[in-house]
């Protein structure tokens, strides 16, 4: 097997984000600057990393940011009612509650809650649908980054075989609508699926986004086949040398990277791979929808 191809998630998603500033600086002349509303509750760590690394990243290309920052005493009622002043504020282009809240609100409601135009997850019903019959809505950032990743690893995607395997609404699904308008014969795979490994062995693309540690290792490739590893998964590590004992943990993908390379054609690595490119098109997308408030609005 020749060598494996690295996809350098974060050298595309600058890519992205080079994109992203130069529209920036395009509306700006415009007389608009895009700007985006984060809502975060509580104070789950990775969620606050997450916000601080979005906000970071929408200043560096020149978004607005607006911070909504908010302990769990929040009601329902009052997130609902901000998000109605949000939708209403032209100054706010883009919408991202951070995920999960709290038990004591429901996410679907606020999700359905936010102006679909504001969307910038692309969790609404309506985005929802509007990806699934084609149309040019918002899309989930994190598969939308999966498939700038593969149309720059293999071009064309028309006829290829992609087996996603993981079925969730923010991930899987909205992965095999994508992939289904780029002409791939798209397989979904999940906790049911009957002889999954044989079905990935046919695939000519393998997403893996399920949630488990290392999962996808080799004996599920089909040499030469392209690995996109969306897992995030925290695992403890083994300390050794002087701080031997001590607990530390580490990120892994969905893959086992050293096995799968043995096989794959090419393959993202964790870190560095999916993850750079879901926040570059969080950014992406509120430009776009930046730029679909001002049509609708009659402007240029
Ligand atoms: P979910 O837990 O919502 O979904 C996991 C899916 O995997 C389910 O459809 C489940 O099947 C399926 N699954 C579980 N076990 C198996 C198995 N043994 N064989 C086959 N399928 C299985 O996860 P998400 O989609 O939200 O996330 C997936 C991973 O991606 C996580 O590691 C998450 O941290 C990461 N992630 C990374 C992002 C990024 O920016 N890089 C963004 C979002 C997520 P069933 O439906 O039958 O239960």
């Amino acid at each position: 097997q020749a060598s494996v191809t690295l996809i350098d998630g974060k050298a595309c998603a600058e890519r992205v984000l080079a994109e992203v500033a130069e529209s920036v600086k395009h509306l700006a002349a415009e007389g608009t600057i895009p700007g985006l509303a984060v809502v975060l509750i509580g104070e789950d760590p990775a969620s606050h990393v997450y916000v601080r690394n979005k906000i970071r990243k929408a200043e560096a290309v020149g978004i607005h940011s607006f911070e909504h920052r908010f302990d769990t005493t929040l009601s329902q009622a009052e997130l609902l009612s901000l998000i109605d002043t949000l939708n209403k504020d032209p100054e706010v282009n883009g919408i991202l509650v951070q995920l999960p809240l709290p038990d004591t609100i429901d996410e679907e409601a606020v999700i359905q809650a936010i102006d679909p135009l504001k969307d910038v997850d692309g969790f609404h019903h309506a985005n929802v649908g509007g990806l699934v019959q084609g149309r040019d809505v918002l899309t989930p950032c994190t598969p939308s980054g999966c498939l700038r990743l593969l149309q720059e690893t293999c071009g064309d995607l028309t006829g290829k075989h992609a087996v996603i395997v993981g079925r969730s609404n923010i991930v899987g699904k909205p992965m095999a609508s994508l992939l289904l308008h780029a002409h791939c014969s798209v397989t979904l795979l999940h906790s049911r699926s009957v002889n999954p490994k044989a079905i990935a062995r046919q695939a000519d693309i393998v997403v893996a986004a399920v949630g488990r540690p290392k999962m996808i290792d080799a004996s599920w490739l089909k040499p030469g086949a392209v690995v996109i590893d969306v897992g995030i998964n925290r695992v403890e590590q083994a300390v050794d040398g002087e701080n031997k004992g001590e607990r530390k943990t580490r990120l892994v993908g969905d893959v086992d990277f050293a096995s799968a390379s043995q096989v794959a054609k090419a393959i993202t690595p964790v870190p560095g791979g999916v993850g750079p490119m879901t926040i570059a098109y969080l950014m992406q997308n509120t430009v776009a929808a930046t730029k679909r408030q001002h049509r609708q609005a009659g402007q240029p």
